[in-house]
């Protein structure tokens, strides 16, 4: 499959993964936004938030407590941080594989739209 998501998680391409299981895969964004820039995935290629089904959706909180304990590892979790998904063109998705950012490490602007 032409995802390069997909790709990451099946190491056909580098990334810096900090933290993998059956279900979710976590590495730093090659273009960070912030001194912490995360991104939390699926394995599984899900396109995007808009394709998940009910059946998957417990997904998002094993993404959830991934993000809260990579937080703590990198030592933001009490200055605090941002999760992030964006859905479609319109919501600012680029890659079209299911994703969360986890941003961090400073001020971040109150902008969200
Ligand atoms: P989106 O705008 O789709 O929500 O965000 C996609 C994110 O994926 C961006 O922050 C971008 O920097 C990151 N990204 C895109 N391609 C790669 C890649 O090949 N490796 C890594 N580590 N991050 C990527
Ligand atoms: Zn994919």
């Amino acid at each position: 499959m032409d995802c390069i998501f997909c790709k990451i998680v099946a190491g056909e391409i580098p990334a810096d993964i900090l933290y993998q299981d059956e279900g979710v895969v976590a590495f730093r964004d090659i273009n960070p936004l912030a001194p912490i820039h995360l991104q939390i995935i699926p394995g599984k290629h899900i396109p995007s938030l808009a394709h998940l089904s009910e059946a998957e959706s417990s997904l998002i909180g094993d993404m959830v407590n991934t993000a809260n304990q990579l937080a703590k590892k990198e030592g933001i979790s009490e200055s605090g941080y941002r999760l992030v998904i964006n859905c479609g063109k319109q919501g600012g998705q680029f890659v079209p594989h299911l994703h969360m950012h986890l941003l961090g490490g400073r001020q971040l602007s109150n902008a969200l739209g």
